[in-house]
């Protein structure tokens, strides 16, 4: 399993379910994310997305 220690102080994130997630805090451990929208025309956060996304099951 892929331990996340480091923890990119840039990037707050708490979504636990990502393999990417610091394993105690609530940031990101990538150096870098790409966001992106699943909408047309995106007008509240909700409509856009961390496309780095990738869930603690895969590979
Ligand atoms: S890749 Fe995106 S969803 Fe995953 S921990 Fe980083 S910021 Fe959060």
């Amino acid at each position: 399993m892929t331990e996340n220690r480091y923890a990119n102080h840039c990037i707050i994130c708490t979504v636990e379910s990502c393999r990417h997630h610091n394993d105690s805090k609530n940031y990101c451990s990538l150096e870098a994310i790409r966001v992106g929208t699943h909408e047309n025309d995106p007008t509240v956060p909700p409509c856009t997305d961390c496309q780095s996304f990738t869930p603690r099951s895969a590979g």
